[in-house]
């Protein structure tokens, strides 16, 4: 069997229809592998559709700048430039005139490119979404690697092409926000009073985590925080964000952001869990009239579950003869100690909790021989100390919390560094990131991750066309015609293309 691909181009006026050949099929006795199309023909068919139907639309295009729109004189050219368009089949050398404008539209030799107005970007929005969607999920090298498996656009995109891009538009959609603000707490308590009932309490977690810096001047110095969080509402539905600590000029504006888009109301409810650094502290406060702020209870656990692993330890390698001494005892007391400490910090009582902590010194001190391990207990609990010590505001009263149902503890947290952060950036420890690098990947990423990536360009897309520079001549919609295929204007939320095009009917197979 022999099939011929065919594009025909319907003409409006009257003219004959084009018609022009994209491929031709051979086929013989049925195998497996020969039913339909293989994907190395679906590429050159995908990109000899694209050459056909672009070419038509820009020769469509640029007719309607031939002559002046007023007094219909023909437009002289200045000179023409090769321009690049990269689409998702395929990349198209271009020819861009550049027209004088007519003598009745402006006075002076004005000369304007339609072309370079219109595709000035270089790249179709559809490719840039494609790219950025991927390269947040996985590598540059890998991004690109997939997207020339399946599309016909070989040797045409490279893993620093693929940065640029995701990065300019991260870069818009860094610019998309507002600025920042020592405080985002809107209206005044009788306002707050007349607002409708809030929703169930928002609880947001945040942590931080590391990633490995380029410019590394020492093993200490060598990386740089990354600040990553997540808001939960108690009825399902979380969004995550990110930001690289210190090379960000507005984090507190982004969680903000963050809660807004979650709904939050001034008279509602948010807690705050966090590990309790510095940084985290000072971007919650200020957002809200009604949060809470608190130190997560997993944190706190995490750290005394390491000093009595090391108790064990240490236990565990005492002599046989050693059963009954006096740091055999010791080791106890440690223990019974560690244990007082836990349980006060549940109740929230703090001073207690700090006595206690002390006593583990002393307990150390009495240890009459030097085990392994003691000096690192020593550092452990001294850097435990300062910890609640500087957190002593923020631990409530846990035990109560829990009884009643509250909020103490949000695992998730961890789970969220890993997921906004660790799984992108920190699992090949070669891979080294600039700041920038780093932060407007984790922007594009948290898009992806809370799935609002498309409605972001869509809505890019949207604002371009209404400030004027539209997609394409005036009037009219595509009407794409072929087998189980249909396309209409208003199909934005299933396609990028916004693009209203005054292209008449393409029937796109025609099998003999
Ligand atoms: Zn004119």
């Amino acid at each position: 069997m022999k099939v011929r691909i065919q594009v025909v181009v319907e003409a409006e006026n009257g003219e004959p229809e084009k018609v022009e050949e994209i491929a031709r099929l051979e086929r013989g006795t049925l195998r497996p592998e020969d039913l339909g199309l293989t994907l190395a023909e679906a590429k050159v068919l995908l990109h000899g559709m694209q050459q056909a139907v672009v070419t038509e639309q820009i020769a469509e295009y640029l007719e309607q700048f031939k002559t002046c729109p007023d007094c219909g004189a023909h437009r002289t050219r200045k000179g023409h430039h090769p321009l690049v368009y990269r689409t998702l089949f395929g990349k198209f050398n271009l020819v861009s005139p550049r027209l004088y404008d007519c003598p009745c539209q402006s006075h002076g030799r004005h000369s304007s490119s339609p072309l370079v107005e219109l595709l000035g970007t270089h790249c179709a929005p559809e490719l840039l979404y494609l790219e950025t969607r991927l390269a947040s999920l996985m590598s540059y090298g890998l991004s690109v690697e997939l997207l020339t498996e399946v599309l016909p656009i070989a040797e045409e995109i490279s893993p620093t092409s693929v940065r640029r891009h995701l990065q300019r538009v991260a870069e818009r959609i860094e610019g998309e926000l507002g600025e920042e603000q020592v405080q985002f707490i809107e209206g005044c308590p009788g306002d707050w009073a007349k607002q409708p009932p809030p929703g169930p309490p928002l609880t947001v977690g945040l942590d931080g985590g590391y990633v490995h810096a380029s410019d590394q001047k020492s093993k200490t110095e060598g990386w740089f925080e990354v600040i990553a969080g997540k808001g939960v509402q108690t009825e399902g539905g979380a969004k995550v964000f990110a930001f690289v600590n210190k090379y960000d000029t507005k984090p507190k504006r982004r969680l903000y952001e963050v809660l807004k888009s979650q709904g939050l109301q001034m008279n509602q409810q948010v807690v705050f869990l966090s590990d309790g650094g510095d940084t985290v502290r000072d971007l919650q406060h200020y957002l809200s009239p009604e949060s809470e702020h608190l130190l997560d209870w997993f944190h706190i656990t995490m750290r005394l579950t390491v000093m009595r692993q090391m108790i064990k330890g240490m236990t565990a390698e005492l002599k046989a003869g050693d059963k009954c001494s006096e740091t055999a005892t010791g080791l106890v007391d440690l223990e019974k100690h560690l244990e007082s400490v836990k349980w006060n910090l549940w109740h929230g009582n703090v001073p207690h909790a700090l006595q206690r902590i002390d006593d583990l010194d002393d307990d150390l001190e009495m240890l009459e021989e030097n085990p392994p391990n003691r000096k690192k207990l020593e550092k452990a609990a001294r850097e435990f100390r300062t910890y609640i010590g500087a957190n002593q505001a923020f631990i409530p009263n846990y035990g109560d919390r829990y009884r009643h149902d509250e909020t103490i503890s949000t695992t998730f947290v961890e789970s969220t560094v890993n997921y906004v952060v660790s799984k992108r950036f920190v699992k090949k420890q070669q891979m080294r990131w600039t700041q920038r690098g780093a932060h407007l990947l984790l922007q594009t990423r948290v898009q992806v991750l809370n799935d609002d990536l498309r409605k972001t360009f869509v809505r890019s897309l949207v604002s371009r066309n209404e400030t004027g520079r539209t997609c394409g001549a005036k009037g009219g919609g595509i009407e794409v015609s072929a087998p189980g295929m249909t396309r209409s204007p208003n199909a934005v939320q299933g396609s990028l293309c916004t693009f209203t095009l005054r292209v008449t009917k393409y029937c796109i197979y025609r099998y003999e």
